[in-house]
């Protein structure tokens, strides 16, 4: 009999009962190396017991009040990100699109604000920001755009890391510029030193908003709990989801100074955002990284990581190039690899593949030593293997 569920993923023929720390099992009690964290969303891995107890806790207690009253634990939550991040104020939803739309949103009142009628916002080529139509708008890749058309046309789209681009840009309706800090769906780009500083500056000099999607490079997984603190500034908004509630539905956008100001009563909402569950599970999630020095252990693990890797890797004429930042690593070979991914799991190990031609890890945070060599072996091994075939095969 057909499946019952849309088919809106092509999913591999495996599903896992149960899961502990980096380890996944599946109904057959085979384990699997979880180095994809359930795309950068489990990065205490799985079953964490602070955060299963917060759940657990919660779920007896209270589950759901809605936004018509005060939602104490929510106040806790925003003052925790707000400390972190040096933002102030932050609105609640369920999903990074939800808040990359709360973002988008926020925009283009802060323009109707100043009186421009069709404020237009920057975005990246090859950046993902989400599958509402909005957010797939804003989105640089044409086949999640592809049948959905007509798209919203707020957006002026220029290439990553390019700064120039930025600054030729003279249209006056512009009101935000949008970017990942880090693309993850993009093929794991880290854009050079001094980029964000750079769009930091021209959005000041220009008045718009510098607008930061960290649903996926935020929460300690680059070994910052941001990725714009690697560089000296702070942006006027960035959204959040994936890690914060360690596999519990929720999202954030946060914001400070005036664009903390748009979004007021009536303007935006969401009927789940900030229910007491999901915000203690994020605290608890916080709390954990605290205590577990996680944001730390991101940064080493990953360049002890990326060095096994570039040891094993760097020279290999298939492997073009090995990139990260903390926890976040893509392996770029000079072919489509999506195969790999079924071999990896053949071995016991769980990867993506992303922009065809990227291998990308983010392994959850607690990745001890042990597990860490696990992963490099077994990957370096399936990769030398990948690469001889298509010598082999290419007849070179
Ligand atoms: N923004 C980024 C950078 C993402 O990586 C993703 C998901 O992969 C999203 C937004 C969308 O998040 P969600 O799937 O929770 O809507």
């Amino acid at each position: 009999m057909t499946s019952a569920v849309m088919p809106t993923y092509a999913r591999m023929q495996i599903s896992f009962s149960h899961g502990q720390g980096s380890w996944l099992f599946d109904d057959q009690g085979r384990r699997y190396l979880d180095a994809i964290s359930g795309i950068a969303v489990c990065n205490l891995g799985h079953a964490h017991p602070e955060v299963r107890d917060a759940i657990a806790d919660q779920a007896g207690k209270l589950i759901h009040t809605s936004n018509l009253y005060q939602i104490k634990l929510q106040e806790t939550l925003a003052s925790r990100l707000r400390t972190i991040s040096g933002l102030d104020s932050v609105f609640f939803c369920n999903s990074g699109a939800e808040a990359n739309e709360a973002a988008l949103k926020l925009a283009r009142k802060y323009g109707h604000d100043r009186g421009v009628e069709r404020p237009k916002v920057i975005v990246m080529e090859n950046s993902f920001h989400g599958r509402t139509l909005f957010t797939l708008s804003a989105t640089g890749n044409p086949k999640v755009q592809e049948g959905f058309e007509p798209l919203v046309d707020t957006f002026i789209r220029v290439p990553f890391d390019d700064l120039k681009s930025v600054e030729s840009l003279e249209d006056p309706d512009i009101v935000a510029i949008l970017l990942e800090p880090v693309q993850g769906e993009g093929g794991v780009r880290i854009p050079s030193k001094g980029y964000l500083t750079g769009i930091r500056n021209l959005a000041n000099s220009r008045g718009w908003l510098m607008m930061l999607d960290e649903v996926q490079c935020g929460m300690g997984r680059t070994g910052r709990w941001f990725a714009f603190q690697h560089e000296d500034l702070v942006p006027d908004v960035m959204t959040l989801a994936k890690a914060l509630g360690n596999g519990v539905p929720i999202g954030a956008c946060l914001t400070r100074n005036a664009a903390s100001h748009v979004l007021t009563a009536g303007k935006h909402g969401s009927t789940f955002g900030g229910n007491p569950l999901a915000c203690r599970a994020a605290i608890a999630v916080l709390d954990t990284m605290d205590r577990e020095q996680l944001v730390d252990a991101a940064e080493q693990s990953g360049s002890a990581l990326i060095d096994m890797l570039k040891n094993a890797l760097e020279g290999n004429p298939g492997v073009i190039d090995i990139r990260g930042i903390g926890l976040m690593i893509g392996i770029e070979l000079d072919r489509p690899c999506a195969q790999l991914v079924g071999k990896a799991l053949e071995q016991g190990l769980l990867i993506n593949v992303t922009a065809d031609r990227v291998i990308r890890l983010l392994p959850p945070m607690i990745l001890n030593q042990e597990e860490r060599d696990y992963l490099a072996n077994k990957l370096i091994q399936l990769i030398l293997e990948f690469t001889e075939d298509c010598r082999t095969s290419c007849g070179r």
